[in-house]
């Protein structure tokens, strides 16, 4: 009995052993990520092997989706090991992006060498996510239990299909992180954006990656089913362009992603009837760089919000679709709706505003119009008056003169 348990006992123990040979002959398995506080600063390491005495090291550091410049620095060297900390106040690194880093070694004994090149995921670690996916859609949060994420998740699908609603047959979108943060100031440290406190979504097409902010409450469904789909439209429409979509027009890109959200807004409704009525309008000629940094940026997006729908309402999902494909070629603001649906940004301007904004643009110009058709009466009938007055006196004078006959 003892020795028939010894044979495989043995047997076990040495292929255990045969299995973990290889592997520790190998080269270091990718190492932890280096130990850093979001938004605060990041500590870069490089443990020499024994019998190596390092003089130099100099580090590098990127983005893998090409944000920012490489950032290069000279590591100190303190007890045999080289450390370079990375203050993240002068060089920010984008959020839920992929880092990839090595060192150039100088060692006393041989030749200088690159260190294998490293990656990790920097997150936003000051928040224990949680995580649910669906689709091509994967939502973290960290406030609130599982309803959050599905809720997210059922906004997200929603999105899509209204998207394939507004702009067609787009194809399914590769795999997208979205980030629901609990408050507005932690997205609004998270994007570092400062200044822009309106800001509550942020979408990063190019890392496919969506960051809201949705606080507990009675308006989290509403911001739910209003920020994702907004948000994801932005992504959808990268994927579609590629690097066309920096030509795309702000009015455009903003107006489909706001046509997009899953009810209309009415804050938009009220901003631009109160705009009509001032006769306050932007031009949309205006808001194809970007959009105004003030208050006006309200409006900005309620006038692009109504014209999209009105284009689409006019041309369908083919004209909007075919409008994007022209801009996202490199055709200006003004002229490239043109091949696509025959008229330039003025002309539909003009038709919107005649058709949408309708009577309020008749009223208003009609109000603005208003002191000068007084002053136009004052000069067209002044001389009038004085014709008549004029004729009446000739006639007095002619009566007289007959009564003197
Ligand atoms: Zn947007």
């Amino acid at each position: 009995m003892h020795h028939r348990m010894i044979f495989p006992l043995l047997f076990v123990a040495l292929l255990s052993l045969a299995l973990a040979l290889p592997a520790a002959a190998q080269e270091a398995p990718p190492a932890e990520p280096p130990p850093y506080t979001f938004g605060g600063s990041i500590t870069f390491t490089y443990l020499p092997p024994a019998d190596m005495t390092i003089t130099n090291a100099e580090i590098f550091i990127q983005e893998v989706e090409g944000g920012i410049e490489s950032i290069a620095g000279t590591a100190t060297i303190s007890e045999g090991q080289a450390t370079y900390i990375l203050d993240l106040n002068k060089n920010s690194l984008r959020a839920f992006s992929e880092v990839e880093y090595w060192f150039e070694i100088t060692p006393a004994e041989q030749a200088p060498f690159a260190t294998p090149h490293q990656r990790f995921f920097y997150e936003d670690n000051r928040f224990t996510w949680q995580t649910l996916e669906g689709g091509p859609f994967r939502v973290h949060w960290y406030e609130g239990d599982v309803s959050v994420g599905q809720n997210v998740l059922n906004a997200a699908q929603a999105g899509l299909e209204r998207a394939r609603l507004l702009l067609g047959p787009i194809p399914d979108p590769q795999i997208t992180n979205i980030y629901v943060y609990a408050s507005g100031q932690e997205l609004q440290s998270a994007l570092r954006l400062g200044g822009l406190t309106w800001v509550a979504g942020h979408a990063d097409p190019d890392l496919a990656l969506v960051m809201v902010s949705l606080p507990t409450g009675p308006d989290q469904k509403r911001e739910t089913e209003r920020q994702i789909p907004h948000e994801l439209m932005h992504i959808f429409m990268y994927q579609i362009t590629g690097d066309g979509y920096a030509y795309i027009p702000t009015w455009f890109k903003e107006g489909v992603a706001s046509a997009n959200e899953l009810r209309p807004n009415a804050d938009y409704y009220v901003i631009l009837n109160n705009a009509v009525g001032k006769d306050s309008l932007i031009p949309l000629i205006n808001l194809c760089q970007s959009f105004p940094k003030d208050a006006n940026v309200y409006l900005a997006y309620a006038e692009a919000d109504s014209f999209v729908r009105y284009l689409h309402q006019q041309y369908g999902a083919n004209g909007l679709s075919a409008m994007m494909t022209s801009y996202a070629g490199g055709a200006g603001c003004e002229v490239g709706s043109q091949p696509a649906v025959g008229s330039t940004l003025t002309q539909l301007e003009r038709s919107w505003q005649r058709e949408v904004l309708g009577q309020e643009v008749i009223l208003a110009a009609l109000e603005s119009l208003l002191p000068w058709l007084i002053l136009l009466a004052v000069v067209l009938v002044a001389p009038v008056i004085l014709t008549v007055a004029n004729l009446r006196s000739r006639k007095h004078q002619k009566e007289k003169a007959s009564l003197a006959a």
